[in-house]
């Protein structure tokens, strides 16, 4: 769904643009950050990608990633690029809180405040907006905000292509998901034929281990799962001595939750990690066990029906048990 389209006439001179995306980016947020920007500078205008964190290093390699301005590091810059936009970019969340300490920045921003999002139930805060949340990733809607809205497939270059396909790559684990239908393969064939390098891209993203990392893993799979037979349910709890142990750093936890979902049988899975500052907790399922139910009405939090996350102020095994004690709410659907 487009809203606000008679806004997009404001693309066709130079604009002051500032892309954000939501907290603690993604693959999704880092790519489609990234495709949008490398379009919208193609076409002159004077664009900035702000972040109100850093990123995993296993998207550290993406085409333009050495241009995103992390707001932490330099506040005073961002805060001016904030004040002076014409266009504020919302890429991959619709809720203005997922910005996290930007939040309060773009509501005051003047600029006009642009969404591109497929997360459910969108906050109503934007001058434009495109959403669709059977979209498989964020990426997809900026492929088609630039193919079909645009109607500009034509300067779909390398670079752009890269990070969109990396974008939907990740979104999708790996063209794995439900949401990847027919569509999103010819989207993928046209971001090949784009330039592209797909066996290249997998190689960054799922070949980027450190031994750490990777014995880290291994230390959660022995230690720190338990599985709930009788809820179909398996979870991970890491404690804050866990991290320091490996030396966890951002984006080691990325798909842990996955291997929880992979026990045959196991239709629910979470990941609740003790981050110091707060709990967060990732939930993933199948079928139609409402993740972003779970996590809306007890974890402070959203997303999609099989992937949400959360987060809590209580500490870990207040968390664990919280969670275990929401399963006899969904049993029928666990067990069924
Ligand atoms: P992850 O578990 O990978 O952090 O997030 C899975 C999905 O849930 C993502 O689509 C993400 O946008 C959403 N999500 C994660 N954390 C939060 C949160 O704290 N609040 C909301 N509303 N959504 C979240
Ligand atoms: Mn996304």
């Amino acid at each position: 769904m487009l809203k606000g389209e008679k806004n997009l006439q404001l693309l066709d001179h130079p604009r002051r643009i500032v892309i954000t995306t939501h907290h603690k980016p993604d693959g999704d947020a880092l790519g489609s950050s990234l495709g949008l920007y490398h379009w919208l500078k193609k076409h002159g205008h004077d664009v900035e990608v702000v972040v109100s964190s850093d990123f995993p290093t296993f998207l550290d390699w993406m085409p333009g990633r050495e241009d995103v301005l992390i707001y932490p590091q330099q506040p005073e810059k961002c805060q001016t690029l904030f004040e002076r936009a014409d266009i504020l970019f919302c890429l991959d969340y619709s809720a203005l809180s997922r910005a996290n300490i930007l939040e309060e920045i773009i509501a005051q921003a003047n600029g006009q405040k642009w969404m591109i999002d497929h997360h459910l139930d969108p906050e109503d805060f934007a001058d434009l907006s495109y959403w669709d949340a059977k979209a498989a990733a964020t990426a997809q809607l900026v492929y088609t905000f630039i193919a079909d809205i645009m109607q500009d497939a034509g300067s779909i270059n390398a670079d752009i292509a890269t990070c969109l396909y990396a974008g939907i790559m990740t979104d999708t684990g790996s063209f794995r998901f439900r949401s990847t239908t027919s569509a999103v393969h010819h989207i993928i064939a046209s971001l090949i034929d784009a330039g592209a390098r797909n066996w290249e891209i997998h190689e960054h993203v799922y070949n980027s281990s450190t031994e750490k990392r990777l014995k880290f893993l291994g230390y959660c799979l022995l230690n720190c799962l338990e599985v709930i037979p009788d809820y179909n349910t398996a979870l991970f709890a890491i404690s804050k001595e866990d991290l320091a142990q490996f030396e966890v750093t951002t984006g080691d936890t990325e798909g842990l939750v996955n291997y929880a979902l992979s026990i045959k049988g196991i239709r629910l899975a979470a990941l609740i990690v003790d981050r110091t500052e707060l709990i967060k907790l990732s939930l993933r399922s199948i079928g139609e066990i409402p993740c972003n139910e779970i996590c809306k009405k007890y974890f402070n939090g959203g997303g999609h029906l099989n992937a949400s996350g959360g987060s809590s102020s209580e500490d870990l095994s207040t968390v664990v048990n919280k969670l275990k004690s929401v399963l006899p709410e969904y049993k029928e659907l666990l067990t069924k």
